[in-house]
Parts: C-alpha cells; sequence; structure tokens
C-alpha cells in the first residue's frame, strides 16, 4: 500500500505539519510542530489505527516547533532533528523579536543528519541536510523519491527566507541546485507553509538562480 500522507497547518504563519504513514503497518510519523497541532495530529492518527513512532523536526524555527513538547508528550514518542537544532530547541528565541506564541523547550532524542535514514514500517526515508534558510535544517525523501518532505526549502515558485540570522543566499542556492539534480522532476515538494508543488514545476527557476 502506498504511503498516507494527511497536512495539518496551524499557528499564527499557517505552519504546515504532516502525518505520514505506512497504511500495511500502521506506522507513522510527524514531520513538524505546529503551534496547537497536537490534539488534531494525535486524534487523526487514533482515528486511523496509527501508531506516531518519530518526530521529525525539518529545522528550528519557532512556527515549525511550539508545540514539538507537547507532541513529544502526547505521543511518547522520540523527537529527531539535526546536531545543529539541539541547542536551539532547548533555547527557543526568536529572529523575528518577541516569539508570538509560547514555544516550550523540549530535549532531542537522536540525530538526524545528511544520509542518515528514518525507517516507517516497509518504508525508508533518507535525510538531506539542507542549510540556506537555517544551517539546521534537514528534509526527508522516500526510497522511491516520491515525496520530498521539504520543510521552509522549497515552496511554489520561492524558497525559505534567507534575512533570517544563520541564512545564507549562496548557500540556499547551492541547497536548491542541489534537489534539482539529486531528484526526478516528479518528486512531490511537501513544504513548511502553503501548497504542495514538484520539483519538476520548480526547476526552471531554480536553473537559472545567480549569485547573490
Ligand atoms: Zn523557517
Amino acid at each position: 500500500m502506498p504511503l498516507e500522507i494527511v497536512t495539518f497547518v496551524g499557528g499564527p504563519v499557517q505552519t504546515n505539519a504532516y502525518l505520514v504513514a505506512d497504511p500495511e503497518t500502521g506506522a507513522a510519523l510527524v514531520i513538524d510542530a505546529p503551534h496547537e497541532t497536537t490534539d488534531q495530529i494525535v486524534a487523526e492518527a487514533a482515528s486511523r489505527g496509527w501508531t506516531i513512532s518519530q518526530i521529525v523536526i525539518t529545522h528550528t524555527h519557532w512556527d515549525h516547533v511550539a508545540d514539538a513538547k507537547a507532541l513529544k508528550e502526547a505521543t511518547g514518542a522520540p523527537l529527531l532533528a539535526h546536531p545543529l537544532a539541539v541547542d536551539p530547541l532547548v533555547n527557543p528565541t526568536s529572529s523575528f523579536g518577541m516569539l508570538p506564541v509560547e514555544v516550550p523547550p523540549v530535549a532531542t532524542d537522536d540525530t538526524l543528519d545528511e544520509g542518515d535514514t528514518v525507517t516507517l514500517g516497509g518504508y525508508t526515508f533518507t535525510v538531506m541536510h539542507l542549510p540556506g534558510h537555517d544551517p539546521a535544517h534537514i528534509a526527508l525523501v522516500d526510497e522511491n523519491k516520491e515525496f520530498f518532505l521539504g520543510g521552509d526549502v522549497l515552496f511554489p515558485a520561492g524558497h525559505g527566507r534567507t534575512d533570517l540570522p544563520g541564512a545564507e543566499q549562496a548557500v540556499m542556492n547551492a541547497t536548491l541546485r542541489r534537489l534539482v539534480a539529486e531528484l526526478p522532476g516528479t518528486t512531490a515538494v511537501l513544504p513548511g507553509h502553503g501548497a504542495p508543488t514538484t520539483i519538476g514545476a520548480e526547476a526552471p527557476w531554480i536553473r537559472i538562480l545567480r549569485e547573490p
């Protein structure tokens, strides 16, 4: 059976969380934890008979992690993030001044870096480390390269902000070129904000990116 993916939108800047499951085994993982999405995600998993066994944080910006502690406590699942995310997750701050919502500190249970794999039932995802928007940014790609669970790297007709601390346009450009080089055009991009797109739909503007 194919992977099943349910999208949740939460928090003041409409951040996407994804509940990803192998329906054959009922194994599920969650990508990101926007403000006040825990109850919905847990209820959806329960209604489908899925067990959330991992929480993957794509990067440390407050809008993606505000519910990380709540989701971890509600599911008992380990929280996984890049090594560079460990400190920001226990010391939440905002690049935008005051945090607009409460972001409780949370401990990372295990780290994920470039080339690591995440097993979900009968599926295996590979971790890509994709700096440019946040040095701690990771994404997951399934073994069939059908889905790119990409956080704030690539959106329809645009990319994650590079005017934030730790962000860098040249690094972002390299990250985007890498996606076009390594993923087929058919790969669905499930971004941290907004609607899905595909690598093929975004490749034309990525190919003509110039260095800042
Ligand atoms: Zn972000």
